[in-house]
């Protein structure tokens, strides 16, 4: 297998200026960006010919990289057949064929894939299918939700309700509607240094069961959370036995599960979905960055059979939908990204790779100062960075080390994707590292040989980076 693509548009024909007046709403109209005119397999390139190594994905999102002859070849298939048909009136091949892909690979009995526009559309079906599923149920005064703290769900209102970055919570907090968190499982911050897998599990368990217990079960429609944690604290792997016990407390008092794979689900841990390492299914599913790998837009929601059941045999229809769900060339994209991740066997190389990125990272990093701790699964590796190791002081956030990374790290060629903020009064800075499946061997080292040169360049220390 060839594991770069090039793109046939030559980049003198793409040029544009760095002075061009912009009319594109930017979301931070002040810094200047680079234009993207092209992508070879996990490079991006800009107007003046830069590549740059696209180690985050975007956000975790080109899983197969960028220009793959087959994808494109899916889009243009269905573009000259039909590139989009309304719902209200026709279904479309590519939906009834990914659906199918995902219904039969998906853990348990996620049998119905309902597709949308990406991850914020995803949870804000998952929310309105819960609720509505208990309207059904004739169990009407089940309508709040709770989620954990430093978590992030999308940006919509429903989702941003949910979510626990206070930070981005904060302006729109009189327009969201009621949502009540519990503890992250963050075990470089929360477990104590005797405390077993097993016992952490076990106290985050009987604190979600002591917040259902305070709002009365019977108000409780679902519990929310992302498998593994992608986009507010780095990147957070769950202990061993978390996710069980927290599906036992939901099975417990009738609580719904709702995991939200968005960023983590479509192989980037390893599996094609998150929760199946972890044994459990949820009662709804979220997913998609990863599902159209960024050809397309597209997100999905998978719900359990007993839950469309109910719908088919109550109202006989689910009371949402968007102009563009189900959209033909989407879903075309997606499923030609899922049958070659199938074939080539890129899980596989997800799981070796992922290893050899945090082993690098540990080698060249964990005796920086600020390293306070290099985490993750698959592909999906986290770096938090603290002004003291022992105490895990976070950063000071008026450094703003975050954008300074990111933008030396572009400087070097290397995309990464640089988070800060305050969640919950907490200033943090993180580095998410989410590179395409189909990385080398060799590109690891590059990715870990830039990563490590970056963070050495943005927070100087005497000693320099171990060479691989
Ligand atoms: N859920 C999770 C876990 C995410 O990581 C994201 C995006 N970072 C979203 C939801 C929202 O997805 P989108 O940006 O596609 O709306």
């Amino acid at each position: 297998i060839s594991f770069k693509y090039t793109n046939k548009h030559s980049i003198q024909n793409k040029l544009w200026t760095d002075t061009i007046m912009t009319h594109v709403f930017h979301r931070h109209p002040k810094q200047s960006l680079p234009t993207a005119v092209a992508g070879e397999g996990i490079t991006l390139i800009d107007q003046n010919g830069k590549r740059y190594i696209d180690a985050s994905g975007g956000a975790a999102v080109s899983c197969l990289g960028h220009s793959h002859p087959e994808v494109i070849a899916a889009i243009h298939q269905q573009i000259d057949a039909v590139a989009y048909a309304h719902t209200s009136f026709f279904t479309n091949e590519p939906a009834e064929q990914l659906a199918q892909f995902l219904a039969q690979r998906a853990p348990g009995d996620l049998d119905y894939v309902y597709f949308v526009s990406g991850g914020s559309e995803a949870i804000e079906a998952a929310l309105k299918l819960a609720r509505q599923y208990f309207v059904e149920k004739q169990q009407p005064s089940r309508r709040l939700f709770i989620a954990r703290r430093q978590s992030y769900h999308g940006n919509t209102l429903g989702a941003l309700a949910i979510g626990g970055n206070a930070w981005r919570r904060a302006p729109f907090l009189p327009l969201l509607t009621e949502a009540h968190h519990v503890s992250p499982c963050y075990p470089y911050r929360d477990q104590g240094a005797d405390e077993s897998d097993h016992a952490y599990a076990t106290r985050l368990a009987d604190e979600l069961e002591q917040k259902i217990l305070q709002l009365g079960p019977e108000n409780v429609a679902a519990f929310v959370a992302e498998t593994v944690v992608g986009a507010t604290a780095g990147v957070l792997v769950p202990v061993p036995g978390y996710l069980q016990a927290i599906r036992r407390v939901c099975d417990q008092y009738g609580v719904l599960l709702i995991l939200d794979e968005v960023m983590c689900g479509m192989g980037r841990t390893g599996h094609l979905f998150a929760c199946a390492e972890d044994e459990v299914t949820p009662d709804i599913l979220t997913i998609a960055k990863g599902l159209g790998a960024g050809y397309q837009p597209i997100g999905a929601m998978l719900a359990s059979r007993r839950i469309y059941q109910t719908l088919v045999d109550g109202s006989g229809f689910f009371q949402h939908g968007h102009t563009y769900m189900g959209h033909a060339t989407a879903c075309a994209a997606a499923l030609a990204v899922q049958q070659v991740i199938e074939r080539d066997q890129l899980l596989h190389n997800v799981r070796v790779r992922g290893q050899q990125l945090r082993q690098g990272l540990h080698q060249t990093l964990s005796a920086h100062p600020n390293v306070g701790d290099i985490r993750g699964r698959g592909l999906m590796v986290g770096i938090e960075l603290v002004a003291d190791k022992q105490s895990k002081t976070p950063l000071d956030h008026h450094a703003k080390t975050h954008t300074q990374l990111r933008r030396v790290a572009m400087d070097k060629g290397l995309l990464m994707y640089p988070m800060g903020g305050t969640v919950d009064g907490v200033h943090g800075d993180h580095i998410l590292l989410a590179p395409p499946f189909i990385c080398t061997a060799q590109d690891i080292d590059h990715i870990v040989e830039l990563v490590s040169a970056t963070i050495f360049e943005v927070l100087p220390f005497t000693h320099q980076p171990v060479a691989l």
